[in-house]
Parts: C-alpha cells; structure tokens; sequence
C-alpha cells in the first residue's frame, strides 16, 4: 500500500537533522582530514610492500607517452595505444608495480563491489574469464600485471618513483617530467592516471603522534604485525576508525581474528546484500569472443529509459519527479533499516548502525558478514553519534571520558578525494601552474583536455561522467584519449590542445548538468560531497548520463579541426 507522503517527508526531516549535526560537529569541511603524511605522520604513507628502494641513476631519457600512475587508468590507455602502434610508452608510479588501488590495497577483505565481469577491463583481450562473481583484490592485482605483462609496459616501467612536478617546453614540443629521484624524463604526451583515491588521509585527531601502540592506515597494512592470516591478533586488542567501504571489509576478518575489536563510527555505511559465488565453468566455456564488449555495450543502452518509461516520465512535473525519486530511494534505506534489524541482535547497537541519509548520499557498501560481526561478544561498536573520535592518548582512542586502550590502532579513513585528477605540479604554456587555472573554477574539455596545456590527458578526475563502475569510464577516457594521440601521429602534428570554445561549451555543459536535485548539498557529510563543503558550480562531476558523456566524446572526435588546435611537428628524438 502506497504510504502518505507525510511519512516521507518526516524522515527526510530526520535526514537533515542528522546532516546538520554532523556539519556543526566538523564545519571545517575536507580540512578535517590531512594528506600529508611527513613529520610524525609520515610512517602512514611508507610502502610496506615494495621492499628496500634500490638505487639507480637518474633518468633523463625522452619517451613517447607517459604516464604518471600505474593503475587501471594508464594500463587501459596504454593497451589501446599499443594496438594504434604506439610503442615508446612509459608508466612512473610511486608504489613497487603496477595495480595502483589494488597494489596499495591489500587489507583482509579488500574485493570489488562491482562485479567482476564488468570491472575487470580487457578480458576479451586478456582472454580471461574472472573467477568469481565479485572479485577480490588480489585478484584484481594480478590481472593489473598481465596487463601489464601483455603490453610489454614493465619494459620502460620506473616504481618506486614520485613525479614532483611537469613542466611544458614548447620550443622542444615536450613535457619535462622531474621527480623525487632525480629524474628528468621528457615526454610528447603525457598522461594523469593518478587516480582520484590514492593519497590516504589521516583525521586530524588530537594526540595522534603521542599513540604509543602499533598504527597503520588500511592502504600500507602491515601483515608483518598481523600475520597474514591476522592470526598475530589472537591476543590483541584492536581498534579501527572508519566505517566506510574498506572498514566495512576488513571488519569481518578482524572481528574473528581478534582478542577484542573496536570499532568507532562517525557515520554509518549502507550495507546491501553481496551474494557471491564461484564463476560457472560452463558458463565460461560458451562466452564467445569479444563477450565483454558486448556486455559493455548492452549496459551502456541497458541505461535508456524505455519510450513507455519516457512517456511515463514526460506527464509528471519536474516537482513530482523529484518527489517519486526521492520516496523510492526512502523506501530503498528503510529497506537498509529492516535488513539491521533482523540480523543484528542488541537493538542499541542495530539502531547506531542505521544510515539517516539518501542512498548514494554515501558510497553504498555490501556485504553479507559485516552486520554479524557485530553479535560476536568481542566486538564492540563505539558509535560517537556523528562527533567522531577526537583525542587519541598514548593508549589509543578516547569518547565520552572513556579511554580505549588498543594495542593496534587501524585507520580506515580513506583518501583524499582528487578534484582535478592532479597532485604535482602542471606548468602549461604560459607558465601557468594548473592549480592556479582552476583557482577561479575548473576549466577542461570532457574532464579530459585544458586549453593551455598541450599534449596533456587527465583521467578520473572531476567534469568527467561517474560511474559506479569506475572501469567503464576509465575505458571510454582511455579510448578517447589514445584515439586523440594516434589522430595528432597520422597527421603529423606535434601537440593538439583544446580551443578554449570547446572548453568553455564544456564548462557550461557541466554547469548546465549538475543533477536534478539539490540531494548533494542536503546529503550527509562524506566524500561524495566534501564533506559538506560549498563547491563552486562547475567543480564536480559531469551529470548529464554517461551515455551522453560517451556521445560527446564521439562528437568532440568527428570535429577534431573545431574542437582542438593543432601545431606542426618539431624536431624532437624520442628515445626508448
Ligand atoms: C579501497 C578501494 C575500493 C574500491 N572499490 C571500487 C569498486 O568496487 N568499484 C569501482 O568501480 N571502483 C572502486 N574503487 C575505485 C578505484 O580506484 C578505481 O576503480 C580504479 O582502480 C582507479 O584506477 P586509476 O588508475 O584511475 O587510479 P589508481 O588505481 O588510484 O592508481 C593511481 C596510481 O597513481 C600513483 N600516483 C599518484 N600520484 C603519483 C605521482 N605524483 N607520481 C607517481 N605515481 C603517482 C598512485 O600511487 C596510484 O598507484 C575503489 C578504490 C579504493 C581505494
């Protein structure tokens, strides 16, 4: 039976409680947390997993195309560009291989949410049918390096190795890349896969240099402390801030290694069913060459609404379309409610672990063993009602006058969210650093090109489309972006850089498709919307669909000669 909207509009009511005493807990936005990890923090940002630096001498070499980041983004680019014939293509990552997110990520638990047969980029050409309905990271890892392997990219490949700053050389017509091992690498394209979460981020909790327990951040987990079946835990006390994504999969695993775990909640995850099962062999025997391209692309039209459903849509006001969105989406977290309730069995505890917000207010989280673990008697969910935790001692965290003495401290407090898909410095033609561009808003073609910087792609960052599957969009920035690169070779140009039209026709589309509703700014506090914080309007995601993000790139592509300005080849040598 249909209920009154009045019960919607009562918990809506509560969902801007909530929000507002999260934001008069933190009202100083993203800078509640820190990323730079140096001084007393800089422990949380060492690689435990890449062994000692060994030394080499400086490069200074010039390649074709580089990539700053070894993850998803710069392996599916590079498979592309090989396929076009490019040859001289170098990946510089800081971490000991390639897999950015599923190198660093390697916490008990750590698996995909999406699923395997759509997240997993390049089966068709790896010729690789994933294991299981969802899969896990490591995994996912291996699979990064049999991309990597298949595309001969550990040839030319430099780990271990920071760029710190790119600078543009126009009479060479190449960027000079410079990094933290005495690196001057020159490149005609270069490419930013450095993902849009893969800095950590500490919250700035008073006393967190004075722990005097073991401490790590999820994304540098030290088995070496843990074990690697967590068995060193069984007499440990263990705590572990955040309940995110990540907490929301090592939880589980600590919970039943642990003596005692603690867990400290600011804000609950919405937590789905996750049903999982082993790939059917048959199943996987009768896939047809070429199956995961056309997966993509049935998903890809799968997401049109039907003529019926556009019809149906057409009669309601833009008011009543609003309303039946956001009550299906109440209806969709009482669901969430429900689900607690029944599993787990001290009522407190179920109703501290209920998400007050819109779905997708928060990345949504599934899990079947997450819930449960909270039955256990040596689990405990210290839930600070939306305040967070804000002093740790020498013992470990403290609320409510209460200390939490812990031997190992985890912290599952995520990473930076990356506005512009840039962490070094970018220095363009004019001897503008990109930063400063944006200063006064973001200004790109696609997400993807800024005018003023030539032969320079951005991958995964902001005025992009976003997808839940994160893969699908890298692929189509990766198809453009090589698309873009082998167009400038054929034709013998030099550089190719947006006109600053298209940029500003890009701008607007952005502006134009900032969503139907104002759910971002009445969402609860957390990553999706920094944290609450105003954004200037053009400083987001593009939301106009991702067919249609898809559909522009195509139509940026037919008008090259409109889109972008072109300048002839240089002499330059490209070595490697
Ligand atoms: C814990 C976790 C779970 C996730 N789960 C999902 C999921 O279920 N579904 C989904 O679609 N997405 C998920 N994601 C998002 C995931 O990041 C993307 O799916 C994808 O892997 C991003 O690939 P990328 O190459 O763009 O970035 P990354 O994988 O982040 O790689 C970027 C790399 O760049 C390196 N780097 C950064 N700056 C520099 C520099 N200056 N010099 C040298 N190297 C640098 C970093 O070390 C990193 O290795 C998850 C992310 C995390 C952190």
């Amino acid at each position: 039976m249909a209920k009154p909207q009045e019960y919607y509009d009562h918990i809506k009511a509560k969902f801007a409680e909530e929000r507002d005493l999260r934001l008069g807990y933190r009202p100083e936005g993203t800078r509640q947390f820190t990323s730079e990890l140096n001084g007393g923090l800089a422990s949380y940002a060492v690689d435990p997993y890449a062994g000692e630096q060994t030394s080499r001498e400086p490069i200074e070499d010039t390649v074709e195309c580089l990539f700053i980041g070894g993850g998803f983004s710069a392996l599916l680019t590079s498979a592309r560009l090989r396929e076009k014939g490019v040859e001289s293509i170098r990946i510089v990552e800081r971490g000991g291989d390639v897999g950015g997110t599923w190198y660093w990520n390697r916490y008990p638990g750590a698996a995909c949410d999406v699923v395997a047969y759509d997240y997993l980029p390049l089966l068709d050409e790896l010729d690789y049918v994933p294991k299981d309905h969802y899969a896990k990271g490591p995994e996912i890892f291996a699979h990064c390096q049999s991309i990597a392997e298949k595309y001969d990219l550990y040839k030319l490949a430099v780990f271990q190795t920071t760029v710190t700053s790119t600078v543009w050389h126009a009479e060479e017509g190449l960027w000079h890349i410079s990094t933290d091992r005495g690196d001057t690498m020159k490149a005609r394209f270069v490419i930013c896969a450095n993902g849009t979460l893969s800095k950590p981020k500490l919250a700035k909790i008073h006393g967190i240099e004075s722990f005097q327990g073991h401490s790590f951040h999820t994304s540098r987990w030290d088995y070496a402390y843990t074990g690697n079946d967590l068995s060193k835990l069984r007499d440990k006390v263990v705590g572990i801030i955040g309940t995110g994504a990540t907490a929301v999969q090592a939880v589980p695993q600590l919970a039943a290694a642990a003596k005692q775990l603690y867990v400290f909640q600011r804000t609950p995850s919405s937590i789905d069913v996750r049903d999982d099962w082993p790939t059917d062999p048959n199943w996987a025997r009768k896939l047809a060459p070429g199956w995961q391209a056309k997966r993509r692309a049935r998903a890809l039209t799968a997401r049109e609404l039907t003529p019926e459903q556009q019809a149906a849509q057409a009669k309601l006001s833009r008011e009543e379309k609003i309303q039946s969105q956001e009550n299906a989406n109440i209806d969709y977290m009482m669901r969430i409610h429900t689900r607690i309730d029944s599993i787990v069995q001290d009522q407190a505890t179920a109703d501290a672990l209920k998400p007050w917000y819109m779905f997708m207010c928060k990345r949504p989280c599934f899990h079947n063993d997450y819930l449960p673990a909270y039955n256990r008697p040596n689990v405990e969910l210290v839930d600070t009602h939306g305040q967070g935790i804000n002093e740790i001692t020498a013992q470990g965290p403290v609320f409510a006058d209460k200390q939490y003495a812990v031997d190992l401290l985890i912290y599952a407090t995520g990473f930076e969210v990356q506005k512009t898909g840039i962490y070094n410095q970018i220095i363009g033609e004019s001897g503008l650093d990109l930063n400063d561009k944006y200063s006064t808003g973001m200004r790109t073609l696609l997400g993807i090109h800024t005018s003023g910087y030539p032969n320079l792609f951005i991958m995964g960052g902001y005025q992009a489309s976003f997808q839940f599957n994160l893969t699908d969009m890298l692929q189509t920035q990766g198809d453009h972006i090589a698309a873009c690169i082998a167009y400038a070779r054929e034709q013998g140009y030099q550089t190719i850089d947006p006109t600053p039209e298209a940029e500003a026709w890009w701008v607007q589309e952005v502006i134009d498709h900032r969503g139907k509703t104002g759910r971002n700014q009445e969402c609860t506090p957390g990553y999706y919307n920094f944290e609450g914080e105003e954004q200037r309007r053009q400083d987001g995601n593009y939301n106009g669909g991702f067919r249609q993000y898809f559909t522009h790139m195509a139509e940026v592509r037919e008008k090259m000669g409109d889109n972008f300005v072109f300048t002839q080849k240089v002499a330059s040598t490209t070595d490697g």
